[in-house]
């Protein structure tokens, strides 16, 4: 916990030596441990050569590869802090993240050097863009720094104060914000989840949500490789590449998002692949409805969906259930991590606690809390209060087991005549009708100014005459009569981040 987040993750490399780290999963290359290890230190020293100072920070922009774990390591071996783009983010959006974090280098892959080259261009203050793979017009490549001789960094890093990354939140409720990571609580939080997650040698995860996102950091990257596990890469998410690769590398474990349980609940693709190495699997990132974990495990023969519960500014994880419970209750997030506080507030009046079991602002303490948002002191004191405690801005509540579940995004509750709904809760109805593919909820405002829930619905293929009116009588059948959705509008898809959760304020914009 005091080591820096490199020396944290790969202090086991040269002991496990030979066995593979990292799997190309769409190609055939293969780097093991004692590469991985050697790889980020010839890198470090490459950047150090090329200019990268402590304290530097050090755009990485680039979709899943095998390289992209050497090249984080080596940057933060090399005393910078690392901020992770979006690969697909467009030139502006981009360029904001880099003017936002004041990056200094840029490291991309060469079909994205254009888009990097034209964020540079408009932030400005970027010293040099180097690729990961083969150089590419004009680029360096970090590939070239294999065969530097110069002397590995000898940086000073104090892990509970220097910044080892600087992932954006994923921007669902407004602007993404830049959220400093110290070394020690990246490093803190994956110590407080071994318990909960058992990893090690033999262990293969597949690595298909992005690794820019603070879950696929941790749970795909820093968690797996600290442990000797091995790692199959994939760029993106597409359902056949998916599941051919759970078959071939008989992948045991996956952590996922809601969509993708979704997909291996509903889609019949699933049942053309062997997925019988499968053991457990994980989600997280956005509301998961129990009977759709239950539908998914079922179909899979694995046990209970296991959930777990965090966010980028606590490095992300407060809670998981733990892969030892056989039987935790349905719906749950989980159990709060080691040397982590809870409290639950009350959502009228957050300086009290909410009553015991009763629903409340989720709010958490512990050492995995971020140092701050990086340049916005008035956001950082919004979310971290005087005596540590950081408003998650979810709701939730705690049973008497101490499993939590949560509920939604305070936020993004509607107030239909003065009752609470939520909006997750309506999409999990919406999505036990056959005829579903996908659904999202947001509140609108009616003719007469009432705020009521309205869904955007994805018709299945085969359900292609299903109307308003049945979607709406299916929600009427199962709940009280003011959660009722009383607006359809019929979509073609669902606006999701890269993490999965649904873009509710684009379709509050739509609507
Ligand atoms: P922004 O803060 O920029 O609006 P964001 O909150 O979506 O974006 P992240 O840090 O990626 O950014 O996501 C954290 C949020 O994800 C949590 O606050 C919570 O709302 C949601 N979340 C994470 N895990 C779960 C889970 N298991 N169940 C329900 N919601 C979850
Ligand atoms: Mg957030």
């Amino acid at each position: 916990l005091s080591l820096p987040i490199h020396d944290a993750v790969l202090g086991g490399a040269a002991a496990y030596g030979d066995a593979p780290a990292l799997i190309d999963g769409a190609g055939d290359l293969t780097l093991s441990y004692a590469q991985v290890d050697a790889f980020h230190r010839r890198v470090a020293a490459g950047l150090a050569e090329a200019g990268v100072r402590k304290g530097d920070v050090l755009a990485l922009h680039s979709p899943n590869t095998v390289l992209f774990p050497v090249a984080f390591y080596a940057a933060t071996r090399a005393g910078a802090a690392v901020t992770t783009v979006h690969p697909l983010a467009t030139p502006e959006e981009f360029a904001k993240q880099l003017r936002d974090s004041a990056a200094r280098w840029i490291v991309t892959v060469s079909p994205l050097l254009p888009a990097a080259r034209a964020a540079a261009e408009l932030a400005g203050g970027v010293e040099e863009i180097l690729v990961c793979d083969a150089a590419a017009d004009g680029a360096r490549s970090l590939q070239e720094f294999l065969g530097s001789t110069a002397p590995e960094p000898e940086i000073a890093i104090d892990p509970a104060e220097d910044v080892a990354a600087l992932p954006y939140s994923s921007g669902t409720t407004g602007v993404p914000k830049g959220v400093m990571l110290t070394h020690a609580s990246i490093a803190t939080n994956l110590a407080q989840l071994d318990p909960f997650i058992p990893m090690g040698p033999g262990d293969r995860i597949l690595a298909v949500l992005p690794f820019f996102h603070i879950y696929g950091l941790t749970a795909l990257m820093n968690a797996p490789l600290r442990k000797g596990a091995t790692v199959v890469v994939l760029p993106r998410f597409d359902l056949d590449t998916f599941l051919g690769a759970v078959q071939k590398h008989r992948i045991n474990g996956l952590y996922v998002a809601p969509p993708i349980v979704l997909a291996l609940a509903k889609h019949p693709a699933v049942a053309d692949y062997d997925l019988s190495s499968l053991e457990y699997l994980v989600s997280a990132a956005a509301p998961l409805d129990a009977a759709l974990a239950e539908a998914c495990s079922r179909r899979l023969g694995l046990p209970p969906v296991r959930q777990a519960y965090g966010m980028t500014e606590l490095s992300p994880g407060t809670h998981v259930t733990p892969l030892s419970e056989a039987d935790p209750p349905p719906g749950t997030v989980g159990r709060l991590l080691p040397s982590t506080e809870l409290r639950v507030l009350d959502l009228d009046d957050p300086a009290k606690d909410a009553a015991p079991g009763a629903e409340g602002e989720i709010a958490i303490r512990g050492p995995q809390v971020m140092k701050g948002y990086l340049g916005r002191p008035d956001a950082t004191a919004a979310m971290i209060d005087a005596d540590g405690w950081v408003h998650t801005g979810d709701v939730g509540r705690v049973d008497a087991d101490g499993w939590l579940y949560v509920v939604d995004r305070v936020k993004e509750l509607i107030k239909y005549k003065g009752f609470q709904v939520a909006p997750a809760e309506l999409e999990a109805l919406l999505l036990t009708h056959e005829g579903v593919a996908d659904a999202a909820v947001i509140g609108v405002t009616d003719a007469e100014g009432a705020e009521i829930p309205k869904a955007f619905v994805v018709r299945q293929p085969a359900a292609a005459g299903l109307t308003a009116e049945e979607v709406m009588a299916h929600v009427a059948a199962r709940v009280a009569p003011y959660k009722k959705v009383r607006a359809v509008e019929f979509v073609d898809a669902v606006p999701r981040a890269a993490s999965g959760k649904i873009l509710r304020r684009e379709l509050r914009e739509r609507a």
